[in-house]
């Protein structure tokens, strides 16, 4: 384990590295690890190789070779799709699908950083504020980690989401309150029974994203996209993602960065109201209402952070209407890629950016696809999905139909007298 110290991402304070504290004590902004300014990638067989011992030199804070992988997090394709270039007008358009993580989201890469620092503080156990994905990862990690582990989700919660996270045996915990509280009371509760709640812009969770940012890089052979998209909620993922271009830039791997765009749905967009009002801070939501629940964050612990690096970055925040979120989905889903509402916002801006003109013929994209679409079969009820029934007996008859053969006249005749 190399020196690191943390930095605020507002004000610059310097935190030592034995600090617990995630919020700056100053101006309450959240902290982030040093840059790192000249890693390297440990270039060995990937496949017996876990994804933060590739990337070790970007983790002076883990004892990664101690560590290993837990649970197989990471590597996940790029798809090019060509078809839908075509179809959007823009010259390659990829996906990068992190439904193929351990429990189906990109949250399982700051779940493993999250709970190694845990076990580095001398944690036992640790715990997580979430109605979802962070949820079930963080309950399947601390189960693989043998760890105590606490989920505390906000009462009235579908069975649908809260089985998937008590399979792995947390104690789970239903909260009747005002969820928007529950954040900074497991922060306040975690302190004083020694958990570690690895919420979702904790500093070393956000530091398991910058992996994405890496594999894109790897992926594309060091070729740089234009624009990353990232379905946004609390914040954390978007700036992990930006921060490992920033790294990789330093390094010399790279020799740019691609523009970051934030993508939030119409019914809940704290972000993008204040992007769009110039304003350093944002305001919360009063009343928010979507399907892409993912995302449905009204007061993004790490929003001002996002605005604060888009105005670095250059990138912009755009929002899409729940309509627009559900055809994006089907159209991913021609494609072979199965997304969630929420995952699905990615290729919903595309679509939008194209037509208002800011995405052009010649630019590369990457959409992030952040979990699986099983996670939430209830926004199936959304689509017109075509079921054909039949009697055995009649099952040629209607695949002759669909494959365009005449039925012979035996078989008309057996329909007839059906
Ligand atoms: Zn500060």
């Amino acid at each position: 384990m190399r020196d690191f110290h943390l930095i605020c991402t507002n004000c610059n304070k310097t935190y030592e590295k034995e600090t617990r504290n995630f919020k700056c004590e100053v101006c309450n902004e959240p902290l982030e690890l040093k840059e790192v300014k000249n890693g390297a990638i440990t270039q060995r067989n990937i496949l017996g190789q876990s994804l933060l011992e590739r990337y070790k030199e970007f983790y002076p804070f883990l004892d990664v070779e101690k560590a290993g992988s837990l649970g197989g997090e990471g590597f996940t394709p790029l798809v090019f799709s060509e078809e839908l270039s075509k179809y959007y007008g823009i010259s390659q358009l990829y996906f990068k699908n992190e439904s193929q993580n351990p429990t189906w989201s990109f949250k399982d890469r700051g779940t493993i950083t999250g709970i190694l620092r845990a076990k580095d503080l001398g944690y036992t156990k640790v715990g997580t504020v979430s109605t979802g994905n962070m949820a079930t990862s963080v309950a399947a990690y601390g189960s693989m980690a043998n760890m105590e582990t606490y989920i505390l989700v906000k009462d009235g919660i579908a069975d649908e989401k809260l089985k998937p996270i008590a399979i792995y045996g947390p104690n789970l915990i239903k909260v009747d309150g005002d969820y928007s509280k529950l954040y900074e009371e497991s922060l306040r509760i975690g302190n004083e029974n020694e958990i570690y709640f690895i919420n979702s812009d904790v500093p070393f969770r956000v530091e398991g994203y910058k992996t994405i940012a890496f594999e894109i890089c790897e992926q594309l052979n060091f070729n740089i996209p234009d624009y990353v998209i990232v379905p946004t909620s609390a914040g954390g993922d978007i700036r992990g993602i930006e921060k490992g271009f920033r790294e990789f830039k330093n390094s010399g791997l790279i020799d740019k960065i691609p523009k970051m765009i934030a993508v939030q749905a119409a019914g809940c967009s704290p972000i993008y109201n204040a992007f769009k009002e110039n304003k350093e801070n944002i305001d919360r939501v009063k009343e928010p209402n979507t399907i892409a629940h993912a995302i449905e964050n009204p007061f993004p612990p790490s929003g001002n952070q996002v605005l604060r690096m888009l105005k670095r970055n250059g990138g912009i925040v755009v929002t899409v209407s729940d309509e627009e979120i559900i055809k994006a989905q089907k159209k991913m889903a021609s494609i072979g890629i199965f997304g969630q509402p929420a995952s699905a916002t990615s290729l919903a801006a595309v679509k939008k950016l194209v037509s208002n003109n800011y995405l052009k013929e010649n630019d590369s994209v990457v959409c992030i696809v952040t979990a699986s679409g099983l996670k939430y079969t209830a926004a199936l009820e959304e689509h017109k999905l075509d079921v054909i029934e039949t009697k055995l007996e009649n099952l040629n008859k209607i695949i002759q139909k669909k494959v365009g053969i005449k039925p012979t006249f035996f078989y008309e005749l057996l329909f007839f007298f059906d």
